[in-house]
Formats: C-alpha cells, sequence, structure tokens
C-alpha cells in the first residue's frame, strides 16, 4: 500500500520562490510515490485574517492555480479545501484537549508568529486570539484526519509538527491505537530567505518573489536585492556568502555558479551584471509556470471543478477517521 503525504498552504497569497524551493517542488516529485493530500488551509489562515475574509477568500483559487502551474496533477493527487470538511474542525476539539495552554504558548513557531504580528495581536502579543494559539492543534487534525505518514514541509513546520506528534502519542495512549504518528520530510533549502535578507520569505513579510510576478516585477526586485555593504566599486572583491544576489543564484542552480562565486570573490563581475544573470535564471524557471499558470486563470471553472472534486474525495477519508476516533473516544453513539 502507498503511504499518504498530507500538507497544506494557507491562502494568505500566492506562493513565491520560498514555497516553491522550501516546499511545493517536492509535493511535485512526491505525488509520483505516495497517495497525497495537498490542503488550502482557509480556516487556519483565517486565524490571523479573521477581519479579511475576502483576502482568504479569493487567494483559495489563486493557490490552487499555482499548485496546477508548478505540477501538482489533480489526476494523481488530491487539493482541497480545509473548511468544507467540518471533520477537522470536530477532531480539533477533541485533540484541544490533549495539549496545555503553556506547551502552546512555548512553540518556537507560534512565538515568532506572534512577535511578527503587532498590528494585530499587539506589541507583547496581549490580544493573541484562542484560535491562533491553537492553530497547531488544528494542523494536527489536518494531518492526522488522512493518516498522513510524512508531511513535506519548510522547516518553520517543525515544532507544529512535533506538536502533532504529541497529541498523536497522547491520543493513542490514553484511547489506543487510533492515530498516525506523521514524519516531517524536508527539501534541500528548507528554509528560504526573503529579499530583505530576512530569515523567511514569506507572504506576510513583503519580501518575496512570486511565481506568477512579472519580468518586470522581477527584475525590480532583484535589482533592489541587499548585496555584500561592503563592494562600493565595480571591481571590489565581495563575500558572496553576505549577498541576497549569490543566495538566490545559489537557490535557482544558475549555471556557472563557480564561475559566479569565484569572480565575486575577485571582484571580477559588477553587482548589475550578476543580477541581470539572476534575473535571467529566474525567468527561465517561471515563465514556463507562468504559461501553464496562464490556462488555469483563463478557464477558472476548470479550477473550481478540481478543488470540488479533491474534496469530495478528501472528505470520505475524514469521514473514516472521524468514525474510528469517535469509537475510541467512546461517543460513538449511532453505531
Ligand atoms: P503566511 O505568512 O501566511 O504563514 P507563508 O509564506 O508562511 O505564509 P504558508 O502557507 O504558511 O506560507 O506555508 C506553506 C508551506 O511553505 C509550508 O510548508 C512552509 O513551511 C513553506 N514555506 C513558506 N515559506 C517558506 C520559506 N521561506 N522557506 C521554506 N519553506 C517555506
Ligand atoms: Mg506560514
Amino acid at each position: 500500500m502507498k503511504k499518504t503525504i498530507l500538507t497544506g498552504i494557507r491562502p494568505t497569497g500566492r506562493l513565491h520562490l520560498g514555497h516553491y524551493y522550501g516546499a511545493t517542488k517536492n509535493w511535485v516529485t512526491l505525488q509520483e510515490d505516495y497517495d497525497s493530500y495537498f490542503e488550502i488551509a482557509d480556516v487556519q489562515a483565517l486565524t490571523d485574517n479573521f477581519n479579511n475574509p475576502d483576502k482568504v477568500r479569493a487567494n483559495v483559487r489563486e493557490i490552487a492555480i499555482d499548485l496546477l502551474a508548478i505540477g501538482i496533477n489533480p489526476n494523481k493527487s488530491t487539493i482541497f479545501i480545509q473548511s468544507m470538511i467540518p471533520e477537522i474542525a470536530e477532531l480539533t476539539i477533541f485533540y484541544s484537549n490533549l495539549v496545555t495552554m503553556s506547551r502552546l504558548y512555548r512553540n518556537p513557531t507560534i512565538k515568532t508568529e506572534i512577535s511578527q504580528k503587532k498590528a494585530l495581536f499587539g506589541n507583547n502579543g496581549e490580544g493573541v486570539t484562542y484560535g491562533f494559539v491553537g492553530y497547531p492543534v488544528s494542523q494536527a487534525a489536518d494531518i492526522t484526519a488522512f493518516k498522513g505518514n510524512l508531511v513535506p514541509v519548510g522547516e518553520d513546520q517543525l515544532p507544529l509538527l512535533e506538536q502533532c506528534r504529541e497529541i498523536v502519542r497522547k491520543f493513542n495512549s490514553i484511547y489506543g491505537d487510533t492515530l498516525v504518528e506523521p514524519e516531517a520530510f524536508l527539501s534541500k533549502s528548507k528554509r528560504v530567505k526573503g529579499l530583505d535578507g530576512n530569515e523567511k520569505m514569506g507572504k506576510s513579510l513583503g519580501n518575496a518573489i512570486y511565481l506568477r510576478d512579472s519580468q518586470e516585477d522581477i527584475s525590480k526586485k532583484v535589482m533592489s536585492a541587499v548585496t555584500d555593504p561592503n563592494k562600493i566599486k565595480k571591481d571590489d572583491p565581495a563575500n558572496p556568502d553576505v549577498c541576497m544576489v549569490y543566495y538566490y543564484h545559489n537557490l535557482v542552480e544558475s549555471d556557472n555558479l563557480n564561475t559566479i562565486c569565484e569572480e565575486c570573490k575577485k571582484g571580477a563581475r559588477g553587482c548589475v551584471q550578476c543580477k541581470k544573470e539572476l534575473i535571467n535564471s529566474i525567468n527561465k524557471i517561471l515563465d514556463p509556470i507562468k504559461e501553464k499558470a496562464k490556462y488555469y486563470e483563463d478557464n477558472p471553472e476548470v479550477v473550481d471543478k478540481i478543488l470540488l472534486d479533491g474534496t469530495k474525495r478528501a472528505r470520505e477519508v475524514a469521514k473514516r477517521t472521524m468514525k474510528n476516533v469517535k469509537k475510541a473516544i467512546k461517543i460513538d453513539y449511532d453505531e
């Protein structure tokens, strides 16, 4: 029997290079060998966008278009919408008894995200909501509803996955062996940095190159990327390790990577030339993705049908898990 993959993406914006190299490029490969479920996590997106439902709604289809454009094949994989699977919300309630508040507050990802969202949650996180602090619990419900064995994610997700594993162990130890304990699966580029040098390129951080950015936007963004501040003149030697342009050359596996590095160190290449070459490398990767996306942009009804069909298939699986869970907790009254 094939093993199962469950992973998700929040409809808070389109896909960027961080998602692509950090996670979703892997999904395309993995779908060949695994029973694959890709969740568009609108319920989770609402935890910190509850005041902006239009944004979440609009990005559900945009994310689906991006996933299809990079090569997720709806005949092999299931793409579905989280809010249309009420069993996930139901599981969340039962799992929430198995997690302490202090454990959730200690979660490093939650801590970082609260500190990044001062406008919403206050300078010291004093305004953080129950729903936001609890989203790792609902993420555990996402994964276990599909009995996911493997969860291909970026590095920022590891503490959330650990939380899920703890819930599974606690559930199974109290109610008997019911849930599957998942494992994380990281890409080679497990945390892609932002254009501004920030540790993470993020949709909500404004430092991303999106897969469907126009060539013009890509040019502008790359031209503004941070290079070695000690390189003043074109022929000054520089340190590629502190240069975001070299960092992205490496990420997108530009041709002649070694030459770029050596020339940079020797002061034999100017930053403008180097940026132009990077723009070309990025365009070579993104042009075919944009081309494929165009078909889905022009035919949104095809995208919506893929989502609804996928969600229907996914719900059947989640219903089966829900049955097992209710039996284990002894609340299977209608059996
Ligand atoms: P948001 O800011 O709304 O949380 P996000 O950019 O973090 O958006 P998610 O939808 O939360 O995107 O993440 C989807 C997947 O992409 C996750 O597996 C996450 O780990 C991965 N991912 C996101 N950003 C990066 C990054 N910069 N490097 C590596 N992986 C990433
Ligand atoms: Mg995120």
